[in-house]
């Protein structure tokens, strides 16, 4: 794996059907997929793949800022 992301980093996971964010770790998104929305109660499916691609984004994004640092 190229990229080390904490399994106990918060995301935030917004409701297809109101838009509320709940904020699930990393590891859950990666085993269960499914979620329940606390505020309207619709489940629905989280695409772990699209949100991994995201993490891995911002990772690499911090990465970037700390070279250009130099720290
Ligand atoms: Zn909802």
């Amino acid at each position: 794996m190229p990229y080390n992301i904490d399994p106990s980093a918060l995301v935030n996971i917004p409701c297809p059907q109101c838009g509320e964010k709940t904020a699930q770790t990393v590891a859950t998104i990666q085993t269960s997929p499914r979620l329940r929305c606390p505020a309207c109660g619709t489940m629905f499916a989280i695409n772990a793949r699209k949100v991994m691609d995201k993490l891995r984004a911002v990772e690499e994004q911090a990465e970037l800022e700390r070279r250009r640092r130099g720290v």
